[in-house]
Formats: structure tokens, sequence, C-alpha cells
């Protein structure tokens, strides 16, 4: 398939996880991508990788610039660079709310913000937001990380009125637990890591986590041409997680 042919596209994040699938997705289908990420080794080939901190705004810049040096244009944004925190409404400092927000939330911004001008002179303008169910969900032990993820998916719906007149279609995506070295650094904390990952799998509707691959195909989806009529909405990928109320399993 080949329907981000000629179109060039920005992935934050991208070198890991879901912004590494996402990026390879997107090239697959025709895209020529860049990816911002503060180690961008190991790429495959045919994907450009520039070293950006998102809470850096003149890197953001000329990166954003140097994107436009070498391919000639922007159409895409993948907004999707994030870190975790840990912890109730009295387990982070000061220091760490800044962080993770200036990292989550006002990263997207900066990256927006450069790469509007340039989204503006597209035909097929589309800015997708990693945002994720614990924007709506409750989480034990994770205030910090949810505050950030709402913040993304209240940013994405204002985003996407204000430049919805210019052609441009702002949207998020919703993971729950995807299996992505993110997991793996949090299950490491474990005692016993594999009965902590079986739990994991065994609290999903599915029995399994979602892969980085099925939220990369959902972004796609978002960021396609194809999905011109789609703005302003969030796209869950999380195994039904928030939106089913399934009955215990019978017993044997
Ligand atoms: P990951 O840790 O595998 O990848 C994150 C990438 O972001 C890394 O390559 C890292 O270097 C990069 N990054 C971090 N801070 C950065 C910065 N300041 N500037 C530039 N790059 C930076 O994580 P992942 O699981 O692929 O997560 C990607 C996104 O998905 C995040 O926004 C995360 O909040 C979201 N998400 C993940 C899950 C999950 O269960 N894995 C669930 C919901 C949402």
């Amino acid at each position: 398939m080949t329907d981000f042919g000629g179109l060039v596209a920005i992935v934050t994040g991208g070198a890991s996880g879901i912004g590494l699938a996402t990026a390879e997705l997107l090239n697959r289908r025709g895209a020529e991508v860049a990816v911002f990420d503060l180690k961008p080794d190991g790429l495959p080939d045919g994907i450009l990788g520039i070293e950006v901190d998102v809470t850096d705004d003149a890197q953001v810049e000329s990166a954003v610039a140097a994107v436009i040096e070498r391919f000639g244009r922007l159409d895409v944004v993948v907004n999707n660079a994030g870190i975790g925190a840990v912890g109730d409404v009295t387990g982070n400092s000061d220091d760490e709310w800044l962080r993770v927000m200036d990292v989550n939330v006002v990263g997207m911004v900066r990256v927006a913000r450069h790469a509007l001008p340039h989204l503006r002179r597209s035909p097929a303008a589309a800015i997708v937001n990693t945002c994720s169910i614990v924007a709506w969900a409750g989480v034990e032990q994770r205030v910090l990380y949810s505050a950030s993820k709402g913040a993304v998916y209240a940013l994405t719906l204002a985003m996407a009125a204000d430049h919805v007149r210019e052609g441009i279609r702002v949207n998020c995506v919703a993971p729950g637990s995807a299996d992505t070295p993110w997991i793996d650094r949090s299950l490491s904390q474990a005692a016993d890591v594999t009965a902590a990952r079986a739990a994991l799998n065994a609290f999903q509707p599915t029995g399994r986590l979602v892969s980085a691959d099925e939220v990369a195909g959902a972004i796609a989806y978002l960021a396609s041409p194809l999905s011109s009529a789609t703005v302003g909405t969030v796209l869950a990928v999380d195994n039904g997680m928030h939106g089913l109320r399934l009955r215990p399993p019978a017993q044997p």
C-alpha cells in the first residue's frame, strides 16, 4: 500500500517501541520519514534519524528545518515521544511534574509550532498525538502520567478545532498497555518479572498486551490521506480495556 507515497513524516520518539513501529510502517507505505529522538540509533535503512530533545525548542526548530531542507516538504507529524512517572499525588517532586509535562505535553506543542507553517502547504496534512487510556481511566499510582495524557487529549481537540479550516487534521491514538521497551522497563522492577508479565497479560480482555505494530496501524490510519474526514478523534487501541465490562471467567 502506498497511501503515503510522496509524503514526508516526522515521528518523535521514533527510535523505540510505538514510534519505531510507526516510522517503519509509514516508510513501508511510501513516506519519507524523519525520526526525532534523544538517541536515533539503529534505525532501519531509509529512515532519517535526527538527535532531538523535544524539550529544547531550538533543537526542534533546527530539526524541522533540516527535514524541509532534505525533503522539501512536510505532511505528517506523529507526536509520540513520552516518558512515564509513578506515584500518587504525593509521589512526584515539582521538578518531576515539570519534566514530565515538558516532554509529554509541551514537547508536542514545540514540534507542532515549528511544523505548522510547512503543514499549511501540504494537501494532506495530519498531526497524530500519542495519548493513553489513562486520560479517561483512573489507574493507581499514575497521577502525573495520567494528568499529562489528559492534557494531550485536550490539546488534540483544541488543535483540531484551530486547524481544521486550514486543512490540517489533528487526532490522537490512545494505547492500552503496549508491549514495548517501556513495559519491559516497568516490569523489570518486579520481584518476579515472569509472573508480573503473566499477570499483566491476564488483566487484558484479550489475554495479551497490545503490540507496537497494532498502535502503529492506528496511527497510520489517522495520519493517512485516506482518512481525510477523521478529525478531532481519539482512537483507542487497548484490547477493549477501557470500553468493555466483562463478566469474570466461568469457574471450571
Ligand atoms: P519507548 O520508551 O519504547 O519509546 C519512547 C521513545 O521516546 C524513546 O525512543 C525515547 O528515546 C524517546 N524520548 C523520550 N524522551 C524524549 C525527548 N525528550 N525527546 C525526544 N525523544 C524522547 O515507549 P513507547 O511505549 O513506545 O511509548 C511511546 C508513546 O506511547 C509515549 O508517548 C507513551 O506515553 C505512549 N504510551 C505507551 C503505552 C505503553 O504501554 N507502552 C501505553 C499508552 C501510551
